[in-house]
């Protein structure tokens, strides 16, 4: 997907009926469009292999999960724990790291990743969960809070992550703090406060070290409310970034919707 991300222009205009060149890149590796979809491709880079048109998505999730978790399998458990803030343990079932991922609790075993004692089917759960176990970052947090453009090679993401989480949060809750604030506990945020002048902070633990800091200004008579989410700097050590990026969106989902 990247050796076709990069033959694309990367100002995610949409023209191609997708709002970002990387989710075109993808799914251009789904054989679901054309490379030809963006005017922009130069002749010479339509030369992209294309997989077998069988490939769907989720078989692509799939295959990047199977891999990670034949990784995340070999890693060394109790180190891996150590590391990432997971607890560990030997039982039953051998070598456990039991960590809680946005406020679901997880099971890593040498099996796979398991929720609730069954193997756990989600492939976007396994591929963020593998991938943070193997890094084992093992980095303290730093106390900079960031926005996700902070990271390197995010500036394609920046607009539809304003777009797709922040906006979406702000318009959630406009003129109703108290709704916020009842959603924020019933997802096991904690209020908080730091360097941000806010109306209301909240912190979440996405995965126990990477933290999520929701800052929201509710609305006045002249504006509407805004919302910032950040990030401790310290969160590329544990995860991909693009996974970093889904995670948060994804977040965003359960927050809004559920
Ligand atoms: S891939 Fe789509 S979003 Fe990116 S430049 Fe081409 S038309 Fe625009």
């Amino acid at each position: 997907m990247l050796e076709i991300y990069k033959k694309l222009p990367k100002t995610n205009c949409g023209k191609c009926g997708v709002p970002t060149c990387i989710a075109f890149a993808l799914k251009v590796k789904n054989a679901q469009l054309k490379i030809e979809v963006c005017p922009y491709v130069t002749q010479k880079n339509r030369e992209v292999t294309t997989p077998k048109p069988m490939a769907t998505m989720e078989d692509n999730y799939e295959r990047v999960s199977s891999e990670l978790e034949a990784e995340a399998k070999h890693t060394n458990f109790r180190e891996a724990a150590l590391a990432t803030g997971g607890y560990f343990d030997t039982g039953k079932d051998g070598e456990v790291i039991k960590l809680t991922m946005m406020n679901k609790p997880y099971e890593m075993r040498k099996e796979g990743l398991f929720e609730n004692n069954t193997y756990c089917h989600d492939s976007w759960a396994k591929i963020i969960i593998y991938d943070y176990i193997r890094r084992k970052g093992n980095k303290p947090f730093t106390g900079d809070w960031v926005t996700l453009g902070y990271f390197p090679h995010t500036a394609s993401h920046v607009k539809a992550f304003q777009r797709n989480a922040e906006e979406k949060v702000a318009s959630a809750f406009n003129k109703d703090m108290h709704g916020l604030k009842a959603r924020c506990r019933e997802l096991g945020g904690i209020e908080t406060q730091g360097k941000m002048r806010a109306d209301y902070i909240c912190r979440f633990d996405l995965l126990p070290q990477i933290p999520l800091y929701l800052c929201f200004w509710d609305a006045d008579e002249e504006f509407a409310a805004s919302c910032k989410l950040f990030l401790d700097s310290s969160a590329e050590a544990y995860i991909d970034i693009e996974y970093l990026a889904y995670l948060v969106e994804r977040f965003v989902e359960l927050f809004i919707h559920s």
